[in-house]
């Protein structure tokens, strides 16, 4: 009898452990249990709707679906179409690939305005992500205030000060490119507590930003310092990359901000303390600081931006599901490498947290197939088929991959001239498409 195993979540660390456990020596009969109607999570869903390249990993990921013994379950939620402990019932083994989508917290006063907007959501929003497209962000605004200093605090960036005609060979969705082009934003503060050593973009995408129609990027250049201190202990790797992006900085600096209609500043040194307003955001406000061992210090100095629209992007966090043991503090589920309890394993950003690049999951996927085979060596249960029973039972909606390469198609052929695709946006229109 086949390992019977459903890994849950169908971005690229759920998909890397299907694609292991379909090469395994061991014969095994996988299915992948995923909340949304389409697969492949933050690569359809985090990755930039510019950075078009990127998201083109996932037809990598069509081999592993048409694999004899992969089966897609989409438009199922484990939790609320089927628990943990049913799903532990009928496999052998069970894949927690469910990443971490929410938001880490600043921790700041007035958090909780109307106007401060976590990065995962506003991401979600302009990558057309079912549950976000109603987020209406108040694009209002002059100034918006990113916070944070990695790629996604850049992406967010970009995507607010790009033109129409700059995202013309992308996917994101009419209404989040109509509502940029017609807002009033003009300067995206990008606030970083530490310095630009500390800083955690790539140097592809802070370049990106000198290279657009009509943003310019802004940067004081007294407090950029002349090279990274030899004393800091880094990897030869590291210091390059933060040596490449002084220098792109410094270019940067030597750039008239007002030959532009909008600019993005790199404020460094800056740690939000509070927002500011009544219901709705109307400021932020920020403590100047100094780095001291790495650490960004409070300096007794503060600063205000007037904003209505403040988006923390500090970071992601996990959740947890009925029946998973969780580590609220670190925002992961409980586990030894991967082994969560009998039977229970997790991959990704749900096992690790939020760090690295899409290919980062795949020795998670390869891990968890091999520990999956040791720690069955035959299988017992009876997996798809009770899953299907159930889930007929309840009269819920699967979509295959079938169908989702049906909507794939659908969206294909609705693009425009240089789009890769127009989004179907919601479930509705999604499973609407499929019933034809
Ligand atoms: C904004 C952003 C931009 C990024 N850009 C890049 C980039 O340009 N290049 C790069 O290499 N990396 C990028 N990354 C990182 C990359 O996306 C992650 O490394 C990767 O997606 C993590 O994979 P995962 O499978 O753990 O989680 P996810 O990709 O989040 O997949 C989790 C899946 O589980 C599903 N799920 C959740 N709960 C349930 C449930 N209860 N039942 C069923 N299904 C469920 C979700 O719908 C989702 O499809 C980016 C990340 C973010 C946040």
């Amino acid at each position: 009898m086949p390992i019977s195993v459903a890994i849950v979540g169908s971005g690229p660390s759920g998909f890397y452990t299907a694609e292991a456990l379909a090469k395994a020596e061991a014969d095994c009969l996988i299915d992948i249990i995923e909340r949304l109607p389409a697969p492949h999570g933050l690569i359809r869903y985090g990755v930039a709707p510019d950075h078009q390249t990127t998201k083109k990993v996932s037809r990598n990921f069509d081999k592993t679906a048409g694999h004899e013994s992969v089966r897609y379950f989409g438009n199922i939620e484990v939790g609320r179409d089927i628990s943990v402990e049913e799903l532990r019932s009928i496999y052998d083994a069970v894949v927690f690939a469910i990443g971490a989508p929410f938001d880490r917290k600043l921790g700041i006063p007035g958090e909780d305005k109307d106007g401060v907007i976590g990065s995962a959501a506003f991401v979600g929003w302009y990558n057309g992500h079912p549950d976000f497209v109603d987020l209406a962000p108040n694009l209002d605004t002059p100034n918006v205030c990113v916070v944070g200093n990695g790629n996604v605090a850049i992406d967010i960036a970009r995507v607010l000060v790009k033109t129409r005609s700059e995202m013309a060979s992308s996917d994101i969705p009419e209404y989040a490119l109509g509502a940029i082009e017609r807002s009033a934003v003009r300067d995206v503060h990008m606030l970083g507590r530490r310095g630009p050593i500390e800083a955690k973009f790539t140097n592809v995408e802070l370049r990106e930003m000198a290279e657009l129609e009509a943003c310019a990027p802004v940067i004081d250049a007294a407090i950029l310092p002349d090279g990274v201190p030899e004393e800091s202990e880094m990897s030869d790797r590291d210091r390059r990359l933060r040596e490449r992006n002084l220098a792109t900085l410094r270019a940067f600096a030597e750039r008239d901000p007002d030959a532009m209609p909008k600019r993005v500043h790199f404020q460094f040194f800056a740690a939000p303390v509070e927002i500011l307003g009544g219901d709705r955001v109307e400021g932020l406000r920020l403590e100047r600081t100094e780095v001291v061992d790495g650490r960004a210090v409070g300096s007794g100095a503060f600063f205000e931006i007037e904003t209505g629209l403040v988006i923390p992007a500090i970071g992601y966090r996990s959740h947890g599901l009925a029946g998973l043991p969780f580590d609220e503090a670190g925002g992961i589920v409980i586990s030894d490498d991967g082994r969560i309890d009998d039977g229970l394993y997790c991959v990704g950003w749900v096992k690790r947290g939020p760090t690295g690049v899409i290919g980062t999951n795949r020795p998670d996927g390869q891990a968890a197939a091999r520990q999956i085979v040791e720690d069955h060596p035959r299988g017992g249960k009876p997996g798809r088929e009770a899953l299907i029973e159930m889930l007929g039972d309840r009269g819920a909606r699967m979509v295959s991959y079938q169908d989702w390469q049906t909507l794939d198609a659908h969206e294909q052929a609705q693009a425009g001239d240089a789009a890769p695709r127009r989004k179907l946006v919601t479930v509705e229109e999604m499973l609407g498409v499929l019933d034809g």
